[in-house]
């Protein structure tokens, strides 16, 4: 586990065929009000946790799971991780919040032909994922945790309630699969994407004050995440109506 600033920890996915995305824990280790954002690909789950707490983290410090999305990649090993966090609740967008209650996975899948290969490769059925969310986020509301304070932006166009959490005390982005740090952007073919959202929801972003980028996949930045985003919606807007 990396610690990215004072914090903020980093722990990165380790991708199988299916990529496992990263996840990051917000708080002061102080404050005994830890967050758990994004948990991984099915799988993953018990290795992660016994990680966190060699690092000297206790496992009942962590109080809540926020996704920022609920693709396979990045919600895979919730089970696992409330199994072994007992107390902990899971935080979502409203609208990938209700999904998940009504046992609608099809953004979870993304597409028939990822549901095919999920159940397959993962042995997962129907209904695995039917969860209750402790609390459904929109837009502009305000997380006071852990001693740091984030401003959740609703971010759609890679899904539907996609979220990003911007810190702007120390100029943090975590963008979920919006945006990466090489230029590249998430898929706006699946269910529930748009293109056209995810160029305004990139708009958005472009505008922030950021430095520091931590995206669900790939590298992270720790300098000049305004200036990345810029040059990446200069280089995919035309492709996304
Ligand atoms: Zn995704
Ligand atoms: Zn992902």
């Amino acid at each position: 586990m990396e610690k990215v600033i004072e914090g903020i920890y980093f722990i990165p996915g380790r991708d199988e065929m299916i990529p496992d995305s990263h996840v990051y824990i917000l708080g002061d280790a102080h404050s005994h009000d830890l967050s758990m954002v994004d948990v991984g690909l099915i799988g993953r789950g018990d290795e992660k946790l016994d990680h966190i707490e060699r690092t000297g983290i206790g496992l009942k410090d962590i109080k809540r799971i926020i996704l920022t999305h609920t693709h396979f990649d990045h919600i895979g090993c919730i089970k696992e991780m409330v199994k072994g966090l007992p107390d902990v609740e899971i935080w979502v967008h409203q609208i990938e919040g209700d999904y998940l209650e009504r046992g609608d996975e099809r953004i979870i899948h993304g597409n028939e032909m990822f549901a095919g290969f999920i159940r397959g490769q993962y042995g997962v059925s129907d209904g695995f994922y039917q969860l209750s969310v402790h609390r459904k986020l929109g837009e502009a509301d305000v997380l006071e945790i852990g001693g740091l304070r984030w401003e959740v932006l609703h971010i759609p166009g890679h899904s539907a309630g996609g979220i990003g959490l911007y810190n702007a005390k120390n100029k943090v982005l975590i963008p979920g699969d919006t945006v990466y740090a090489d230029y590249n952007i998430g898929r706006f073919d699946l269910y529930s994407a748009d293109g056209s959202q995810l160029r305004r929801s990139l708009e958005r972003l472009a505008q922030l004050d950021a430095e520091v980028l931590l995206p669900g996949h790939n590298r992270i930045l720790k300098e000049g995440a305004g200036e990345s985003i810029k040059k990446t919606l200069a280089q995919w807007k035309q492709y996304l109506g």
